[in-house]
């Protein structure tokens, strides 16, 4: 295919675009929702207001606390003294593997993750909103407690079946994040009065967001973070534009030069034609003439019937069936009577 290496970069670059695009639109909901949504303090005043409210919710509210369990909280495994209310695991491999070019890059790969949640909430002068779902928070600021990275040894055996198998352990980095207790959290989604309880839990849309930033500086974080993708976005838009520029280049060039050996060969055949015309005898009986165009002379044998019955100017036009027996033409040559 003329433009295999074209097309393969101009697909790479449009999936490149729509996820840009994709998070953009999620950067601008978002926002937008950000913006709106109320900020409301948890004080004694928080259950009478949600009373008041429709369904007694709040579909998007920003709300700010101190970390609490409710119950024992989880006991950090690596780092002694510190607990939390949510502890995620992680182990990860750190690796070079070689990409299908024969090029060795560096990559990650999660070999095992966990997370542990007990129940908590966000508490404000004696008052307390139970957070839900926390696990499925968008966006989850935590504080990496542990991280430690142990190169790996390699030995003669592995170095060579790393280069076999195209895969080579650099080494291995386990680290545990925990949401620690008594630390101010700012929580955004639904918040909703349930019989006696207040609790936050994900909003229709799905969207939780636990930060340790407030509600301004999210914002600003989105709306840095939307540049950004503008950015990005101009620079794959015109990696697009000069791919398809380049596209249509190759195509006007190759229907230029098809068109310039098309005049080539008409010309040639015009001339062929001419020089026949020439060389022909003129007193012909109507026997000897072409049964088409009935003034050239028979000139062409069709195969497998043998008819000889076309000038080579009319065979060029017919062949699929001989014009006196109807029988499929296989081939056709030049016929010579003497
Ligand atoms: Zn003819
Ligand atoms: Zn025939």
């Amino acid at each position: 295919m003329d433009f295999l290496y074209e097309s393969i970069g101009l697909g790479v670059d449009l999936v490149i675009l729509g996820l840009c695009l994709r998070q953009y639109v999620n950067y601008n909901h978002s926002g937008r929702m950000l913006k709106s949504a109320a900020q409301v303090p948890i004080d004694g005043d928080l259950r009478s207001a949600l009373e008041k409210q429709q369904d007694k919710k709040i579909p998007f509210a920003v709300i700010r606390g101190t970390v609490t369990p409710i119950g024992p909280p989880i006991r950090s495994t690596l780092v002694p003294g510190v607990s939390g209310v949510l502890q995620i695991m992680k182990l990860t491999e750190h690796r070079v593997t070689r990409g299908f070019a024969g090029f060795w890059t560096d990559n990650l790969k999660v070999l095992h993750e966990s997370a542990n949640l007990v129940p908590f909430e966000l508490r404000n002068q004696g008052h307390g909103v139970e957070i839900i779902d926390a696990l499925r928070a968008g966006v989850l600021d935590v504080d990496v407690v542990y991280d430690n990275y142990e190169p790996a040894t390699m030995t003669l055996w592995d170095h060579i079946f790393g280069f076999i198998s195209g895969i080579r352990q650099r080494g291995l980095q386990t680290s545990e994040a925990v949401l620690r207790e008594g630390s101010v959290l700012t929580a955004i989604g639904e918040l909703e009065l349930d019989g006696k309880v207040l609790r936050m839990q994900p909003s229709e849309d799905g969207s939780l967001i636990l930060t340790t930033a407030t509600k301004a500086t999210l914002i600003q974080r989105l709306e840095e973070g939307k540049s950004a993708l503008i950015f990005r976005m101009a620079f794959y838009g015109s990696i697009s534009v000069l791919l398809l520029g380049l596209i249509a280049r190759k195509l006007y060039l190759k229907r230029k030069q098809q068109r310039a050996e098309d005049e080539i060969r008409n010309r040639l055949e015009e001339e062929r034609r001419e020089r026949r015309a020439l060389m022909r005898p003129q007193n012909l009986t109507d026997d000897q003439r072409c049964v088409v165009c009935s003034s050239n002379p028979k000139e062409i044998i069709i195969l497998p019937c043998g008819h000889v019955c076309l000038c080579e100017d009319c065979s060029q036009h017919i062949s699929n069936i001989c014009p006196v027996c109807r029988g499929k033409i296989d081939s056709k040559t030049a016929a010579f009577i003497v």
